[in-house]
């Protein structure tokens, strides 16, 4: 939150204070010499600060949602609030409230309007395959198919076949590393590359940025004719 310059304060300016360890809403009443006479709104009590050790913030609202990007970390979208000083978490993108702790954020009334940006195809295409699993299967899937395309699991095969998978491969999965997908829950490593092929085939993707990129359109087309 930026600071006021301190010579800039007039009567009727709204200010955050820290008063009796809360913060208070209240207005510039009289400028007294190196004090202002400030009247807490919400306690309709006058008080007399010395304001140039920048212990109040000037108060301002937003009349719409703001706009503001998000980062997506451990299935959940978080953006940085300049009022708490710290992370707010979402589930969804879009309107969302503040959650902020304060009624007097500036986020209060309209909260944000959450926006998102994939980093690479391999970010975006995990998302969806969590979001995939998650609401139309087991979410478990999840958790082995990223051991797999990340080398904990069969050593880099997944890493290396990513993100372009065929019956084929399920095939030779089945074949080379019989043991590590038994020992997935019987078999889930196997369900979990199949569900990723069924996703690409009949889920429609979120791509936020990606809508126009060339790279993800060939690999929508491959499964598509696959
Ligand atoms: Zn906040």
């Amino acid at each position: 939150m930026k600071i006021i310059n301190y010579n800039k304060l007039k009567p009727g300016t709204e200010l955050l204070i820290n008063y009796k360890n809360r913060l208070h809403l209240c207005t510039i009443v009289e400028k007294l010499n190196n004090t202002y006479k400030l009247l807490i709104i919400n306690l309709d009590t006058i008080i007399y600060k010395n304001l140039d050790k920048g212990n109040y913030i000037k108060y301002r609202k937003y009349s719409e949602p703001l706009n503001i990007y998000a980062i997506y970390e451990k299935f959940y979208y978080k953006i940085y609030c300049d009022f708490c000083h710290k992370y707010h978490t979402y589930e969804k993108l879009g309107k969302n409230y503040a959650h902020c702790s304060s009624p007097y954020s500036p986020y209060a009334k309209h909260g944000f309007n959450i926006l998102f940006k994939f980093n690479s195809i391999k970010e975006c295409l995990l998302h969806n395959y969590y979001k995939y699993v998650l609401y139309h299967k087991n979410n478990y899937y999840y958790t082995y198919f990223i051991n797999f395309i990340n080398g904990d699991l069969c050593d880099n095969y997944g890493s290396n076949i990513f993100p372009l998978f065929t019956i084929d491969h399920i095939n030779y999965v089945k074949k080379k590393y019989k043991d590590i997908n038994y020992n997935c829950s019987n078999g889930g490593l196997i369900a979990s590359i199949k569900n990723f092929i069924l996703m690409m085939q009949t889920y429609k993707l979120q791509l936020f940025n990606y809508e126009n990129n060339t790279e993800i359109k060939k690999i929508i087309k491959y499964y598509k004719s696959n």
